[in-house]
């Protein structure tokens, strides 16, 4: 008899589980609370020929969707496209002046000398140092569970190359003297939901990422990358049961011995993989209420999909209107825990790379807002219509002068909506923050607490981000094997 995994959600790291655990021979049964797959990469269809994903809207390191279908002896390209971007993003300063993160490196060093032309050396050892922390970190903290014995075992320089002492902000500025460089680099920390200002500048490690590995889009809305991974599960056996939410993980001596549905049903069986936020699982799913105290969430998000019935020739698919006080933001977000009076405003437009995702002549608005995770601090059943207004009128006074009367379709995302719909921990977009030292090593580990239990999400090691939650997924899987001698 093949032993039996309940994988609890069919997010992107539960499907990445399913998928590796299906094809080894497991019986898998995935139970998602929610009528679709894909967690938190969504999408909203309006009835006017939008189209817009919801979650994520970039995608870096296709090499680790590519392993995903390799591993079961499949093609990505057989199920999906993945099309490389011109450019990562078109980043707007408040000075008025703009830069284009081509992701062609020697595109990418004529716009830095055209834009910051005493800045072209830095960039070249900046370069070096974020490959450097690259190197340090893949094995230990990126294509592997974190191991302690791995660890001891590494080159103290290593230590080192890390540069865990400083933040992301003071080894940005360290490098550069132009104030809107050290911005640009200062966004990426953000990528992980957290803030340049605390967190440690080993997160540096991520402009190497997109620099050398570059961005992508998939063909026809990023859902279809769930969509893809939920067809691959289904050929390899696994069953899923839709709008079904676990309530209660079930231990017997120990050891994990089934689930608890809503619905007062219960199953049993060998292991669990839980894609569920990990805080949610040990706080509710397994009762123990401490764990919430010893985490701080990543920052969320504010979200507003706008059908915008014009065109915008200088935008280009992802782009970034900077605040002139960043260091403001972050203050607002994670220390007072309130919106940000001036935010960085992020606008994605998938229709300029798939014209099917506007009708013609008309452009999908993914307009996403920094947000501290959920507190007494902020009130969004309060605040949610007036800070539409705010970011409308903010986005006027940025020269889209027009946008109100444009706008022929509209979809808001609070903080609030994450925690409910995908139980987010207090609505955060990418789980536990980054924004302590030793936040990596805090981070809650794939092989879960209780035996027969493995994490599989952006909240478990080795955090968030659609590539990071697929590693996620493939470390619970490889974990579960080797206890089950498989
Ligand atoms: C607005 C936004 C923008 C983003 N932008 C990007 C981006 O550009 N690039 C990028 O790489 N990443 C981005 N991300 C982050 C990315 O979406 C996440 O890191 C990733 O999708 C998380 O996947 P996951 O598998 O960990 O969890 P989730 O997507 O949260 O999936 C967990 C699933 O488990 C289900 N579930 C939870 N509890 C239960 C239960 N008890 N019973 C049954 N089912 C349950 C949930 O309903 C959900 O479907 C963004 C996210 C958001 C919200």
């Amino acid at each position: 008899m093949p032993k039996h995994v309940i994988v609890i959600g069919a997010g992107l790291g539960g499907l990445s589980a399913a998928i590796r655990l299906a094809y080894r021979g497991f019986k898998v049964s995935v139970f998602e609370k929610n009528a679709t797959v894909g967690g938190k990469m969504q999408e909203v269809v309006s009835p006017n020929g939008y189209r817009f994903d919801t979650g994520p809207t970039l995608l870096t390191m296709p090499f680790v969707f590519e392993e995903l279908f390799q591993s079961v002896g499949k093609t990505l390209s057989d199920y999906l496209t993945l099309l490389p971007l011109e450019s990562a993003c078109k980043y707007f300063f408040s000075d008025g002046s703009s830069f284009t993160a081509y992701c062609d490196l020697n595109r990418l060093r004529e716009e830095i000398a055209r834009v910051f032309p005493s800045e072209i050396e830095n960039f070249e050892r900046y370069f070096q140092y974020s490959k450097r922390i690259y190197d340090a970190t893949a094995k230990h903290f990126i294509y592997n569970p974190l191991s302690f014995s791995r660890l001891l075992k590494s080159n103290p320089l290593d230590l080192l190359h890390i540069d865990a002492f400083s933040t992301a902000h003071a080894a940005n500025a360290r490098f550069f003297k132009d104030a809107r460089l050290v911005q640009f680099f200062d966004r990426f920390p953000t990528y992980v939901g957290s803030s340049p200002y605390l967190a440690p500048a080993t997160l540096n490690v991520i402009p190497f990422v997109e620099l050398a590995f570059g961005a992508f889009y998939v063909k026809g809305g990023m859902i279809e990358l769930a969509k893809a991974y939920h067809k691959l599960a289904e050929e390899l056996g696994a069953t899923f049961y839709f709008n079904h939410s676990i309530t209660r993980i079930l231990t017997s001596n120990a050891k994990v011995s089934g689930v608890q549905l809503a619905n007062g049903e219960t199953l049993t069986c060998d292991a669990i993989v839980s894609n569920d936020d990990a805080v949610h699982t040990y706080a509710d799913l397994l009762g123990k209420k401490h764990i919430a105290q010893k985490y701080e969430a990543s920052c969320s998000g504010f979200v507003l999909c706008l059908g915008v019935g014009a065109t915008h020739e200088h935008l280009a698919h992802h782009n970034i209107f900077f605040t002139s006080d960043y260091e403001h933001e972050f203050a607002e977000i994670f220390e007072q825990k309130v919106m940000p009076s001036e935010p960085t405003i992020y606008i994605s437009i998938s229709s300029k790379s798939d014209t099917g995702q506007a009708p013609e002549s008309k452009e999908n608005w993914f307009v996403l807002i920094n947000a501290p995770f959920l507190s007494p601090a902020y009130d969004w059943h309060e605040q949610k219509s007036a800070y539409r207004n705010f970011v409308v009128n903010r986005l006027k006074s940025l020269g889209f002068t027009h946008l109100e009367e444009q706008i022929e379709f509209e979809h808001i995302i609070t903080p609030m909506d994450l925690k409910m719909k995908f139980n987010s921990f207090r609505g955060s977009i990418y789980g536990i923050s980054s924004n302590k030292r030793i936040s990596a090593f805090l981070r809650p580990r794939n092989r879960g607490m209780v035996k027969g239990l493995y994490l599989a999400s952006g909240s478990a090691h080795p955090g968030g981000g659609t590539p990071m939650v697929t590693l996620s997924g493939k470390f619970a899987a490889e974990l579960l094997m080797e206890d089950f001698k498989v």
